[in-house]
């Protein structure tokens, strides 16, 4: 090398360091969700009993799991070791919540949650020691659940301490107040800013803040944090358990209260410049949200991670709500936090428990399932592109069928037409009530006069033959 170019590198070098943002590299990160571990599964399999989570659904219970039940430690410990063997040092890991079976208040307890809120915290620090872990509660990891205080509470105290290591000084009274808080992204240079919140408080479930206008100021809280965030000029990801909007499995099936979702979706709207993306949970199942700005700009989205556990909903007009255990690796940008891409691996859980049965694959291998840029021709996970998703799903039935599958880690593998499509299509666009309402009934009735027409024509292609028989 010539002195000259030695020189040209040695000043770029120089640049890099005075301006780190300028030359924001790529990271990596975990989101889990949604582990909803049934510590009764295994005594149950081997007496023959169903398993707790499943009630009273019988069914076959391997050794990886199975579809009517919550998670068994074996399927944890194998989704551990997965997430070892495809990126054991991570930037960082979300991980937003639900950690007990589907069992009834009384099968638990205060202590029973908190003792495996416990398990599962020991098993994500025993996976990525010294890792950074940002975790929010879910609806199930409460007791009775779903019953969120907007105050004090010794569960947020007691579950502040589990996650001590993961908390900063100064978000462990915040946890212990609210069981929110919001942390700068480690490492030098780093304009990131993560903020999880509780909107547990926000469940139509949960009779503690049913009357409250913000309960435990998240809301205010939010916004001071997000003001603030755009003030430094750093860039935030919101992480979450339950998402606002609807359910994409059924018609009609929102989680927050009205006053909640609409307050929810108008902080997005007024701070969306400062957020980088949102990541929910909840749903165990594979989707996206889009927020638009009130000109129709697609201007944020909400990425809702698939479940580890298999379980299958008991939710009223979902068929076939189950799904198969799923974890995902987000690509960011470590600047802006762009979300470049996104790497989603999934355990087909049929193949490993009939793999076992044969005395087969000590450890079943999690595949990966797909990368999100080359299943939908998109170059990142913006909004922008996000919103290009969902073009080609709403106007390609290959991509519909492609996100359908994905949707469930590729358990339901039914074709997705007619009222599906258009209960996906309408979740994933509008999270505001009043729109999706609308979004439901102009399609509805689109597709209801179009069966119309269909039915007029199939009369006379009948009359026709008819005529041509008799
Ligand atoms: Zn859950
Ligand atoms: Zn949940």
């Amino acid at each position: 090398m010539r002195p000259g170019q030695l020189a040209v590198l040695l000043s770029l070098c120089l640049l890099a360091v005075a301006l780190p943002r300028a030359c924001g590299g790529s990271g990596r990160f975990w989101h889990l969700t949604d582990l909803h571990w049934d510590p009764g599964y295994e005594a149950a399999a081997a007496a023959g009993r169903p398993c707790p989570s499943g009630g009273a659904r019988a069914g076959p219970a391997g050794p990886w799991g199975s579809y009517l039940c919550d998670a068994p430690w074996s399927l944890l410990r194998s989704a551990a070791r997965a997430m070892r063997g495809r990126l054991a040092a991570p930037d960082f890991v979300l991980w937003t919540g639900d950690d007990t079976p589907h069992v009834p208040n009384e099968q638990l307890g205060e202590e029973k949650v908190l003792h495996i809120i416990a398990n599962l915290t020991s098993l994500i620090k025993e996976t990525f020691p010294g890792t950074k872990v940002y975790a929010a509660m879910g609806n199930h990891d409460f007791h009775p659940k779903n019953q969120f205080p907007g105050k004090e509470h010794r569960i947020y105290s007691q579950t502040a301490e589990l996650w001590r290591p993961w908390l900063s000084d100064a978000s462990l009274p915040l946890f212990r107040a609210g069981a929110f808080y919001s942390e700068k992204l480690p490492g030098p240079g780093m304009r990131g800013r993560m903020v999880v919140l509780n909107t547990n408080l926000y469940y139509d479930q949960n009779d503690e803040t049913a009357g409250d206008e913000d309960p435990g100021g998240q809301f205010q809280w939010l916004e001071e944090t997000l003001t603030n965030a755009s003030r430094a000029d750093e860039m935030v990801y919101i992480v979450g358990h339950v998402p606002p909007g609807f359910f994409e499995k059924t018609r009609g099936k929102p989680w927050f209260r009205r006053g909640f979702n609409e307050r929810y979706v108008g902080i997005v709207q007024k701070h969306h410049a400062v957020i980088a993306a949102q990541f929910f949970g909840h749903h165990h199942t594979d989707s996206f949200r889009m927020f638009y700005s009130h000109t129709g700009t697609p201007i944020n989205v909400m990425f809702l991670a698939p479940g580890v556990t298999p379980w299958k909903t008991t939710l009223p007009g979902v068929s076939n709500g189950a799904n198969n255990p799923a974890i995902r690796v987000i690509e960011y940008d470590q600047d802006t936090l762009q979300v470049l891409d996104m790497v989603t691996y999934y355990l087909n859980l049929t193949r490993a428990n009939t793999m076992a049965s044969a005395g087969q694959g000590e450890f079943p291998e999690w595949e990966e399932e797909y990368r999100l840029t080359e299943a939908f021709q998109v170059p990142d996970g913006s909004a922008r592109s996000m919103q290009t998703v969902l073009d080609r799903i709403s106007r390609e039935p290959h991509y519909l069928q492609l996100y359908y599958e994905f949707n469930s880690a590729r358990y339901d593998l039914e074709l997705c037409q007619q009222e599906c499509r258009v209960d996906h299509l309408c979740a994933i666009r509008e999270v505001d009530f009043i729109k999706y309402h609308e979004c439901v009934k102009s399609n509805s009735s689109a597709s209801a006069a179009s069966s119309v027409w269909l039915l007029v024509f199939c009369t006379f292609l009948g009359f026709l033959s008819l005529q041509q028989v008799l």
